[in-house]
């Protein structure tokens, strides 16, 4: 109960950010592209319609005149149809067999002592990466001498709306060979990138409430899934992230979670969890407990709600088990198994 305290305390119900942050996100929306093409379509599909009904209520009986009223709908729509899919932006990843794409490595930020913010340019500058949340992206590269190509998956922290690029965030392991490798590239060189890997397919408003328990670099794909909540205006799904790390400078993606936090203070809560905490730290301390989860966990008897677990496989297994495979969940075990989450309510990384 403790914790439950200071990290209600770290809750600010601050004034909401400049409109211009929201804007962003609303208006960059492909569900707002996806109607406006819809809109096209329904409006064709209206005016061949009304044409079949002038003809049959004026009730002309040249079978000629309908053909040609007919033909010329029929153009329309397809006009309509074009013009609808060509508004679409052009994807970079469409998966199926389309093998590895090789991008350019553009730049590169040093986020904190070990992660590193990538930047890689997609094939052409006025596509999208085409992922769908939640997904993630594989990278490649092939050590020398060695006989198998290393693989390691990744989620991009970039809009899926943005053009031209997408962005990862790496942190290093030590002895770790592709984070290794990516964290040596320099920009000029190139990668070999793979997607999407289809995860868990989101909807607007498919659930009530969500909670994330991310660890590290965990937080990748949760942050993607909050994108995708938050960008959208008619999505007005809860979400309550609890975030465990070692020490206050491994808090990735700190400013766009504060952001949220101000933005949406009656939607999007968070709660930090550090082993190492500085002296003055408020928030949680030590690992992610059974009394934090229960106390700011939407409950398991909650009406449609689901728990999102991501992070090392040491967290894993004491928050939920691990995964047994990609394919496979695993499962369900440790602390969320033993506060009543059933296996449904609950989906691994
Ligand atoms: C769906 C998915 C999305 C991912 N997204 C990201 C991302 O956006 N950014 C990112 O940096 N990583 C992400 N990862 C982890 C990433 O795929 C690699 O596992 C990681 O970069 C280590 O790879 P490596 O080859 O350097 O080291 P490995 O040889 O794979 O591992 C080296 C050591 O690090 C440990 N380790 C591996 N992964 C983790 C982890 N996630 N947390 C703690 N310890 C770990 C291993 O147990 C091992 O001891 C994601 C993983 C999955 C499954």
């Amino acid at each position: 109960m403790s914790f439950f305290v200071l990290g209600r305390s770290a809750f600010r119900a601050a004034a909401p950010l400049q409109r211009s942050f929201i804007r962003c996100y609303a208006t960059e929306s492909t569900e707002t592209k996806k109607s406006g093409s819809n809109a096209l379509l329904y409006g064709a599909g209206a005016a061949v319609l009304a044409g079949a009904g002038y003809y049959f209520l004026s009730g002309s009986s040249t079978t000629a005149a309908v053909e040609r009223a007919a033909q010329k709908a029929e153009e329309t729509l397809k006009q309509a149809a074009a013009s609808a899919a060509s508004s679409e932006p052009k994807k970079a990843f469409t998966g199926g067999e389309q093998g590895w794409l090789s991008l350019k490595l553009e730049d590169v930020e040093l986020v904190n002592h070990n992660t590193k913010r990538l930047r890689l340019r997609l094939p052409e500058d006025d596509m999208v990466s085409g992922l769908h949340v939640a997904s993630a992206v594989l990278t490649k590269y092939h050590p020398i001498g060695a006989d198998k190509p290393v693989i390691r998956p990744y989620t991009p922290i970039s809009d899926e709306t943005e053009k031209g690029y997408i962005d990862l965030l790496v942190k290093k392991y030590p002895n770790g060979p592709m984070s290794t490798y990516l964290h040596d590239m320099v920009p000029g060189q190139r990668l070999d990138v793979k997607g999407p890997i289809p995860k868990y397919p989101w909807e607007p408003n498919k659930h009530k409430h969500i909670a994330l328990v991310a660890g590290g670099t965990g937080i990748t794909p949760m942050y993607q899934l909050c994108r995708a909540i938050f960008n959208n205006p008619d999505d007005q799904t809860k979400v309550t992230l609890v975030f465990g790390n070692i020490s206050e400078e491994d808090i990735l993606l700190k400013n766009e979670l504060a952001k949220l936090e101000n933005t949406y203070p009656r939607r999007f809560r968070a709660f930090y969890v550090l082993d190492n905490p500085p002296a003055h730290w408020t928030g949680g301390k030590g690992y992610i407990t059974k009394e934090l989860l229960k106390t700011v966990l939407p409950e398991p008897k909650e009406e449609n709600i689901k728990v999102f677990v991501c992070g090392p496989p040491g967290m894993m297994e004491l928050i939920s088990g691990n995964k047994k495979s990609p394919k496979d969940q695993g499962e369900l075990k440790g602390i969320l198994k033993e506060l009543g989450y059933s296996p449904e309510q609950v989906y691994k990384f």
